[in-house]
């Protein structure tokens, strides 16, 4: 028996897949909300019968390995290592490929890990002195260090420059990292100083990013790794890695702002919580909690600041159809500012009673755009029931969307029909037009919304558009013309009216839709350039597919003909594009 076999028969596909989501029984088989795209309603099936998976909404499929070399972007045989390793098996491990640029970015943030850690617990360093006694003075527990890979920055320009010479790392990788930054005039020095280092890890563990907190009054008291070719912070929630287990086991999450948020309340045996970190709150991170808990809370500052960012918070997920709940402290406990300072003060039954008068996210909004207006006032109530409206026209499910409209009328005591007329007559970007017949694929929307929103970006891929690969797609003509109208100097598209004169009628109506559905449409370029990039694989994968597809006709007709020579080399020609997938995942790390 070989060790893909071996592996085969010591997992099953269930115990695989529900590392990354919640299965839930449907038949003799189990389903989820695909962790490869983003969906409402789940679509992502596993058949433990036939030990495989597949979604119907982004047609991904396959079994053990393939999903682990989708989700953790391995190659095979690092698949196989990480399943050996993750399950236990006895048998040893293969070779790494090293084929994806990837394996060695990983490595050096693994040296980089050693070197912040080294730091905080040099005997010989006065500095790491005080970055212990600063922990300790947190109330951050020796356990609690380890636990979460805490480590320490020396307060110099070369520390992590040298130990990474040491230890011969790329350096151009590493600044790529953004461990180390490289000047105008070409000097290099350490991005991170003087700083307590908290290690950003993905699912799996590994180090992706590092956020730092200062020790020396710096004007910037945080400082994050920047986008990297491993890191994304849009797709990130710090501490996920370890809360994922008791996210699952409550079904609910507990969303707060910082590092020290999660690792007190972590502390304090509240291990279903993660951090937004940073701006705002993106739809990968609100998918991320989605996929394992019926309940988010968003527990944020109490300052003006936080509040804010909660309101944001509530309508980003109104947006994905979750009403989160709030939690607040300010009118009860006027002495604490944050989660941590929370739950360092008032300790783990304090806050419990909060969970328990957490405020609905709804009713939340209600009271606070309710306090901004005098309801006296005819026009005032106005103001106030559009404003109220515009969170509740978010919600994509019309039902959904249908309560919310009752509660509004409840709460400001007007009749519901008026509401429910006004709704109506918002412009819908669904069915209108010529174009309603045309209908394209989900990767084709989003490529085409994350254009408009960032037009620059076409810039970047055109050179991977293939005509072959055009010729697949519904919008192949649409955006082949965006190609050919695209202002390299100007980085913008000409002339869109240009466009949608060479196009079709229900090519027209398409371009439309899509077009004016961009006001709604991320701004966030990380996200966009991932959206494209992940649309650029479907693309290529349906182009595979079409190929597959005609070479089995050609099979089935040399069949009948006993061209055993002809067969052979069609089965050779279609194993290519079965595995050609590969190609286009190195092709598309340079996007
Ligand atoms: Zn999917």
């Amino acid at each position: 028996m070989d060790a893909k076999e071996q592996i085969k028969r010591s997992v099953s596909i269930a115990d695989v897949v529900s590392l990354y989501v919640d299965l839930k029984p449907a038949g003799k088989n189990l389903k989820a909300l695909c962790p490869f795209h983003t969906e409402k309603t789940p679509s992502f099936f596993v058949m433990p019968e036939r030990d495989t998976f597949s979604c119907f909404g982004c047609n991904k499929f396959g079994d053990i390995f393939t999903f682990v070399q989708e989700i953790e972007n391995l190659s095979f045989p690092d698949a196989m290592n990480f399943l050996i390793d993750k399950f236990n098996i006895p048998i040893e491990k293969k070779k790494s490929s090293g084929f994806f640029k990837k394996d060695l970015y990983v490595k050096i943030n693994e040296i980089a890990m050693k070197y912040f850690r080294d730091n905080l617990f040099n005997v010989n360093s006065p500095e790491s002195k005080k970055a212990l006694n600063y922990l300790e003075q947190r109330g951050i527990q020796q356990k609690t260090v380890e636990l979460f890979s805490l480590g320490y920055a020396e307060n110099k320009w070369d520390g992590m420059y040298n130990f990474l010479k040491k230890n011969s790392c790329d350096i151009e990788k590493a600044i790529e990292l953004g461990l180390l930054v490289k000047s105008n005039s070409n000097r290099i020095y350490d991005r991170f100083r003087g700083r307590i280092i908290f290690p950003i890890l993905s699912e799996s563990g590994t180090p992706v990013a590092f956020g730092g907190r200062t020790l020396f009054d710096e004007a910037n008291k945080y400082l994050n790794s920047p986008d990297t070719p491993l890191y994304k912070k849009s797709k990130y929630l710090y501490g996920f890695n370890l809360s994922k287990k008791a996210i699952r086991e409550k079904k609910y999450s507990i969303l707060v702002e910082g590092y020290f948020d999660v690792i007190s309340l972590f502390q304090e045996d509240v291990q279903n919580v993660a951090a937004s970190l940073g701006t705002a709150l993106t739809d990968s991170q609100i998918y991320l909690l989605k996929r394992f808990s019926d309940k988010i809370y968003i527990f944020y500052d109490s300052d003006k600041a936080g509040v804010a960012a909660a309101i944001r918070g509530i309508e980003k997920m109104f947006e994905q159809n979750v009403n989160p709940s709030i939690i607040t402290f300010s009118h009860t406990h006027a002495d604490v500012k944050d989660p941590d300072d929370f739950i360092r003060k008032k300790g783990v039954n304090a806050f419990n009673q909060l969970l328990e008068t957490s405020i609905d996210g709804f009713k939340f909004l209600i009271g606070k755009i309710a306090q901004k207006y005098d309801l006296k006032i005819p026009e005032r109530k106005n103001d106030a029931i559009q404003s109220i409206m515009n969170f509740v026209e978010k919600f994509s499910e019309p039902i959904i969307r249908d309560e919310y409209i009752r509660m509004v009328a409840d709460f400001f005591k007007v009749d519901e029909k008026r509401l429910e007329l006004k709704e109506r007559n918002r412009p819908s970007t669904a069915d209108r037009g010529p174009g309603k017949d045309l209908v394209v694929t989900p990767a084709e929307r989003i490529f085409l919304e994350s254009i408009f929103a960032m037009p620059e970006l076409i810039g970047e891929v055109k050179g991977l558009l293939s005509d072959k690969m055009l010729s697949v797609l519904v919008s192949g003509n649409i955006i082949r013309l965006l190609v050919k109208n695209y202002n390299e100097t100007t980085k913008e598209i000409d002339d869109y009216s240009k466009i949608s004169k060479e196009l079709s009628d229900a090519e027209r109506g398409l371009f439309r839709n899509i077009f004016e559905s961009k006001k709604n449409a991320e701004t966030d370029r990380g996200h966009l350039e991932e959206q494209v990039e992940s649309s650029l694989l479907e693309f290529q994968a349906m182009s595979n597919k079409r190929d597959a597809r005609r070479i089995d006709q050609e099979i089935k007709i040399a069949e009948q003909q006993d061209n055993y020579e002809l067969i052979q080399r069609l089965i050779k020609e279609k194993t290519r594009y079965i595995t050609s997938k590969y190609k286009t995942k190195t092709a598309s790390y340079n996007v």
